[in-house]
């Protein structure tokens, strides 16, 4: 029987149409879209600026508001440390969820290391942050909430509308790491003015790795706002981030946001379709060991499981020639979840967890 790959909330394929696109910049053109004049510079900038525009129609902004990073870690990273470091005379106090991907908590705990104060916000049983908690955390010292949009492991969907409004009435930069969002859900942010960054990964969504964006929106007045670089050097990106362009990742990311700006109009169908297969496909295998937690409000294709009396290191390892998944996020392998925890599981429960997810390309 071939494998089945039931773990897209890790990675997903790559889309042939985004290989085709990217190719030609893997081959012939060659041209650094920063240099001048000559032909080859001048294709590379252009297939640049055309994946801007598709990233930034993606997500509802402006084309100038797109920065090209290397994937979600760097623009969380990015955006965390360099509003931190920019407003730092405005104050030092952050606020975060317990449940964030860990690139944005261990980036909070190197500010903390810095001389920053940051308050972790619980979730409830969900995975779900309450704006009420939040609205009470602020003080005059807050100059950043970061809240994710989706989480990864649960699936679990936050009030982004309610918690950036807070933070818009309050005068406080928010963030939302959307890396699990992004193809699951329709994002407009143009019609979320409470939302000031937000981070996107190609490779969640059909893309290549290695390349994602930072959006940094514009002030009320239009114009860019200030933060500190993370990495320093030749002034790429309007000076946000340099670097020379990875032009063949830049143009599959564009070609992967394009495709999905049309794919995502059937996600939810098609998806929860799949879903339901994939419940009847591990209760085939698995019987009445299998439950799977009642997350609401949740993205479909992301099922977290609790299988009874069995291990989920043991059981992966044991079935991993049959399918491919993960006990939790696989960038915080090395210890039990704390997303799990944070809703309220037990050690043991934690150990019996296994989270699948599909899509609508998963043969299912
Ligand atoms: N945030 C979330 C919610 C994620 O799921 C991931 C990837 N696991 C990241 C950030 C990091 O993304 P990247 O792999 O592009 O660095």
């Amino acid at each position: 029987m071939p494998l089945i790959y039931l773990d897209n909330a890790a990675t997903t394929k790559i889309l042939p149409e985004v290989k085709e696109a990217m190719l030609p910049f893997l081959e012939l053109e060659y041209g650094n879209p920063s240099a001048k004049y000559y032909e080859l510079a001048i294709s590379a900038k252009k297939a640049v600026e055309e994946a801007r525009d598709k990233v930034a129609s993606l997500v509802g902004v402006e084309k100038a508001e797109v920065v090209f990073t290397s994937g979600a870690t760097e623009s969380n990273n990015f955006i965390i440390k360099g509003v931190a470091h920019f407003y730092k005379k405005k104050g030092k106090h952050l606020i975060t969820s317990k449940t964030e991907h860990a690139s944005v908590l261990n980036t909070f705990k190197y500010l903390e290391s810095d001389g920053y104060t940051v308050t972790y916000l619980d979730v409830d049983e969900n995975g779900l942050v309450n704006p009420e908690d939040l609205k009470v955390k602020i003080t005059d010292q807050t100059i950043l909430v970061s809240i994710q949009w989706v989480n990864g492991e649960l699936g679990s969907i936050n009030n982004i509308d309610a918690l950036s409004d807070i933070c818009n009435n309050k005068k406080v930069f928010f963030h939302t790491d959307a890396t699990q969002a992004i193809g699951k859900i329709e994002i407009n942010l143009d019609e979320l003015s409470g939302v000031n960054f937000l981070s996107i990964s190609a490779h969640k969504f059909h893309g290549p790795k290695g390349v994602g964006a930072a959006i940094i929106r514009h002030d009320e007045d239009g114009v860019p706002r200030k933060l500190t670089p993370l990495l320093h050097g030749g002034e790429h990106e309007s000076g946000y981030r340099s670097g020379t362009l990875a032009v063949h990742n830049i143009v599959g990311l564009g070609k992967a946001s394009e495709i999905c700006i049309q794919a995502i109009k059937d996600y939810d169908n098609a998806v929860r379709v799949k879903e339901e297969r994939l419940i009847r496909y591990l209760e085939n295998i698995f019987g009445n060991k299998i439950t799977f937690r009642n997350i609401h409000p949740k993205v479909p294709g992301i099922i977290s499981s609790v299988i009874s009396g069995m291990n989920n290191q043991i059981l992966l390892k044991k079935l991993s020639s049959q399918f491919a998944a993960s006990s939790g996020s696989v960038c915080s392998f090395s210890s039990p979840s704390y997303v799990l925890k944070s809703i309220g599981c037990s050690d043991h429960e934690i150990r019996e967890t296994i989270r699948f997810s599909v899509n609508q390309y998963s043969d299912i």
